[in-house]
């Protein structure tokens, strides 16, 4: 059986793509380079892991303002049950593969229903097409005559 190949990827750290809490552990490095951080209050200080059979995968709560989260809030991952490894292959994928990535292929990929393939594709290619724009600078009132 041949894939698209998340496997053929040489000398990359291939477990993110392959075991959950690794994927949350990735993610977390790259959204919260100094620690967790309440995505509602802003604090860090009083953020701590929530742990129990119970708790989804990732879960957090500030004692600040008594609410729990995952780094997925305010990501393109919110709102989403497609696991976190599926969304790190999809943004491997679509950053390697840029416009010729196709749903289609994706949905193999991925091994997701087309449906949910092609939610994906849109919301990381959107959101890699926008990591590429300079900067914005709105109140940039220097060129005005
Ligand atoms: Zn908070």
């Amino acid at each position: 059986m041949s894939s698209t190949g998340i496997g053929t990827v040489g000398d990359i750290n291939l477990s993110p793509f392959q075991n959950e809490e690794a994927a949350y552990r990735f993610v977390e490095q790259c959204v919260w380079p100094e620690g967790p951080v309440c995505p509602r209050c802003g604090g860090s200080k009083r953020v701590r892991p929530l742990r129990g059979r119970s708790v989804r995968m990732g879960a957090y709560k500030c004692y600040a303002c008594r609410k729990p989260f995952t780094v997925k809030v305010g990501t393109i991952l919110e709102s989403s049950n497609l696991p976190m490894r599926k969304w790190l292959q999809a943004i491997f994928l679509t950053s390697r593969e840029g416009e010729r990535l196709d749903a289609n292929t994706l949905h193999h990929a991925l091994d997701v229903a087309p449906r949910t393939a092609s939610y994906v594709l849109q919301r990381v290619q959107s959101a890699l097409s926008a990591a590429e724009q300079p900067v914005q600078r709105p109140r940039d009132d220097s060129g005005q005559s």
